[in-house]
C-alpha cells in the first residue's frame, strides 16, 4: 500500500519535476528559436552569407550596380559643383558672409555685370606688380572690350560695374583683405571707372584720368583706402573701420621723378595737392 502510495506520489512528483526541467529546457529552446526567427527576419550575416552562396552572381551584379550608381552620383555632384562655381557670382559666392550690398543692386543682368568684372579683374591682375597702373587698366579694358562689348557701351551697366567694385572693396576691407589684389585693387579700379564713366557718358571734355590717384589707391595707406570707399558707398558699413584708421597719416605719391623719398611717398598734408588744374 505504502508502495503504491509512494508510486503515486512519485508519479505525481516525478512528472512535475520532469515537467519543470523540460519546460525550462523548452523555454531555453523557445528563446533560442525566437532569436533565430528574429535573426532570420533581419537577415543575419549567416543568412546573408547563405544567400551569397546560393546566388553569388546576382549578389555581385547587384553590388556592381550599387557601385556604378554611387560613382554616377558622385560624378553628378562634382559636375554640379563645377557648374555652380561657373555660374556663381561675386555676390553669391560671398553671400554667406555679407549683410549689406553697400549700394550694389543686383538686377536681371546680374550675371553679365559679374562676368565683365571677372574679366576686368583677371586682365588687371595679369601683369606683374612692377607695371605702371595705367597698363593694368589698359589690359583689363582690352579684355572686356573684346568679351563684353555690350557692357562697356552701356551707361547703366557701367554704373553697376562701378558699384560692384565698390562692394568688393568694402567687403574686402571689412574682412581684413586690404592688400593689392584685394581692397586696394578694387578701390583703384573703382576710382578709374568713375573717371571713365564721367568721360564717356557725362562730360566728354573731362578726359583727365588721374593716374596718380589710381596709383595712390593701389598702394594706399588704410586711412586713404577706407576714406575713399566710405565716401563712395551709401551705407555706413565702413564708419566703424574709419574711426580705427583715421589717425593713420595719409600718404601721397610724389610726381617728381627724381624724388628722393622712399617709394616717393610723402605725407599728404605737406603736399601741394592739385586735384585738377
Ligand atoms: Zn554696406
Ligand atoms: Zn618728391
Amino acid at each position: 500500500h505504502t508502495c503504491a502510495l509512494l508510486a503515486v506520489l512519485l508519479t505525481i512528483i516525478m512528472p512535475s519535476k520532469k515537467k519543470k526541467k523540460s519546460s525550462r529546457g523548452k523555454a531555453r529552446k523557445g528563446s533560442n528559436s525566437k532569436k533565430k526567427e528574429a535573426a532570420a527576419q533581419e537577415g543575419t550575416p549567416d543568412k546573408q552569407m547563405e544567400r551569397l552562396n546560393i546566388d553569388d552572381d546576382t549578389e555581385v551584379a547587384l553590388l556592381d550596380e550599387a557601385i556604378k550608381l554611387a560613382t554616377a552620383e558622385e560624378e553628378a555632384l562634382e559636375s554640379r559643383a563645377i557648374e555652380e562655381e561657373k555660374s556663381s557670382t561675386i555676390v553669391s559666392r560671398q553671400s554667406r558672409t555679407i549683410q549689406c550690398y553697400h549700394g550694389y543692386v543686383p538686377g536681371e543682368d546680374h550675371f553679365i555685370i559679374d562676368n565683365f568684372v571677372k574679366t576686368f579683374l583677371s586682365g588687371f591682375n595679369s601683369l606683374g606688380g612692377e607695371t605702371y597702373v595705367g597698363e593694368h587698366i589698359n589690359v583689363a579694358h582690352q579684355a572686356t572690350r573684346e568679351q563684353h562689348p555690350e557692357v562697356g557701351n552701356d551707361y547703366c551697366k557701367m554704373k553697376l560695374v562701378l558699384s560692384l567694385f565698390l562692394f568688393q572693396g568694402t567687403q574686402a576691407v571689412l574682412e581684413g583683405r586690404i592688400g593689392i589684389g584685394d581692397a586696394r585693387s578694387f578701390a583703384a579700379v573703382a576710382f578709374y571707372l568713375e573717371d571713365y564713366i564721367t568721360f564717356c557718358y557725362e562730360d566728354e571734355a573731362n578726359d583727365v584720368f588721374d593716374a596718380v590717384k589710381q596709383l595712390e589707391l593701389l598702394i594706399a595707406d588704410q586711412h586713404t583706402l577706407v576714406k575713399y570707399l566710405r565716401k563712395n558707398i551709401p551705407c555706413s558699413c565702413l564708419d566703424e573701420k574709419y574711426k580705427q584708421v583715421k589717425s593713420i597719416t595719409k600718404m601721397g605719391f610724389c610726381c617728381n621723378e627724381n624724388c628722393s623719398l622712399p617709394s616717393r611717398m610723402v605725407e599728404r598734408s605737406t603736399m601741394l595737392y592739385c586735384t585738377r588744374c
